[in-house]
């Protein structure tokens, strides 16, 4: 598993929990709060890039807010941080990328949690009904990385049809085989492709494969969209799953996981694809079954895989999606999950959280979007229809 997990503890050990005040003076009651803020470690790459606020070490975005932060990398298991520190915390801030697993049994000890915000989008690590029982408000920054998403979508698709990976391997490896690349790489023009999920990603995914002339763009999702946003990319709603599933050359996934998606992509649904389509997910590695995925794409009937979640993260060492392959030895586009931190989406989530801070510390509403789970209730329909 276990090295970056090793490293990731290792260096929790080096420096530990990280408790510090602002020396601004903290003159209201109201904004004496315990704040825990579970990132990942950046290592070399943060002290050389102060860009990567989404790190430990780069945290004084939420330092010079003026309250006591912990700010930990290390949550796995009863002596981590985050559930030594969870008891004690009003705000729990963690990231998509790293998350802290907030979990019912959790939530249980965190007595004087009341507000979890994600530093991204995507906020399945944290057990929404448990926040809805014991009436903790959750928040993300919607929309922040959405077009960072959508771009390492449409960059997915295209290395898996047009067979990169194995490309650029042959090149490192001092080859030229030509053939034994061609053979399997196609043109993305022509090709079916749809979504799982309309939302803002899924939507900006369907605008960007607009001028690629595909022979169709369709979509799958309990909302429909509006008409003008269909039209404007002429794309096709399937409202039975399986059906969607079998009329698609390119399948992407870009819903919230959630009861209702978690392994959807599973055997039996992944028997109604098209043989040889490619499946790009960035939304959720549990989303599909990992071991149908990996076993559809050894005999062929998936052509590939590419996406950047898992269902544990960081991935085991031996995590099968990080070595699966085709019949012909391509089709995998893994990557660690990145493709919503970049740089561009860093600035804009650590500016959507300071805001949501400073809204609850100043008891001014949140920004309606960006609420999942209100005072006991879940304001959004993206987690589910419920
Ligand atoms: P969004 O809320 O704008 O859209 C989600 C859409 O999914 C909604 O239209 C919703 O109706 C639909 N949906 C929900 N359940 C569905 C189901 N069972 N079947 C079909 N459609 C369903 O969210 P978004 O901003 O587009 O983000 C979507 C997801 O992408 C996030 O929840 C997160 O898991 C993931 N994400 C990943 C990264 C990354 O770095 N890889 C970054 C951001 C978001």
């Amino acid at each position: 598993m276990f090295s970056i997990l090793r490293n990731a503890r290792t260096f929790a050990q080096r420096t530990p929990a990280r408790s510090f005040h602002s020396n601004r003076i903290l003159n209201q009651e109201k904004m004496k709060a315990s704040i825990l803020a579970i990132l990942y470690n950046g290592f070399k790459a943060a002290e050389e890039e102060p860009r990567l606020l989404g790190t430990v070490e780069n945290r004084e975005w939420l330092i010079s807010q003026g309250h006591e932060f912990i700010v930990s990398s290390s949550k796995e298991g009863p002596d981590s941080d985050f559930q030594k520190h969870i008891t004690d915390a009003e705000i729990l801030i963690t990231t998509p990328f790293h998350p802290g697993y907030l979990t019912a049994d959790l939530f249980e000890k965190a007595k004087k949690l009341k507000l979890c915000v994600t530093a991204g989008v995507g906020s399945d690590h944290i057990d929404l009904n448990a926040a809805v029982k014991h009436k903790v408000q959750v928040l993300e920054v919607s929309g922040s990385n959405v077009v960072s998403v959508a771009e390492h979508v449409i960059m997915s698709m295209l290395l898996l049809v047009r067979n990169f990976v194995p490309a650029h391997e042959v090149i490192e490896r001092g080859d030229w085989q030509v053939s034994d690349i061609a053979r399997n790489a196609f043109d993305l023009e022509g090709k079916v492709v749809g979504t799982i999920g309309a939302g803002r990603i899924g939507y900006r995914v369907l605008q960007r494969l607009v001028p690629f002339d595909c022979k169709e763009l369709l979509y799958y999702d309990y909302a429909a969209l509006p008409q003008a946003a269909t039209d404007a990319v002429k794309a096709r709603r399937v409202e039975d799953l399986k059906e969607f599933v079998s009329q698609c050359d390119v399948v992407t996934i870009n819903c919230p996981l959630h009861e209702g998606t978690k392994g959807l992509v599973n055997e039996e649904l992944l028997s109604h694809f098209k043989k040889g389509a490619w499946l790009v997910n960035t939304a959720r590695g549990a989303i599909c079954d990992k071991d149908a995925v990996a076993k559809a794409l050894k005999s062929g009937h998936l052509s590939g895989y590419a996406g950047d979640v898992w269902n544990v993260q960081p991935a085991p060492k031996d995590h099968v999606w990080r070595t699966m392959k085709n019949p012909l030895g391509g089709g995998n586009g893994m990557v660690p999950h990145y493709s919503g931190t970049t740089l561009d989406a860093q600035a804009r989530y650590a500016n959507g959280v300071k805001s949501i801070l400073e809204n609850y510390f100043d008891n001014k509403p949140q920004e309606p979007q960006n609420i999942i789970v209100g005072l006991g209730k879940y304001e959004t329909k993206a987690y589910g229809q419920r």
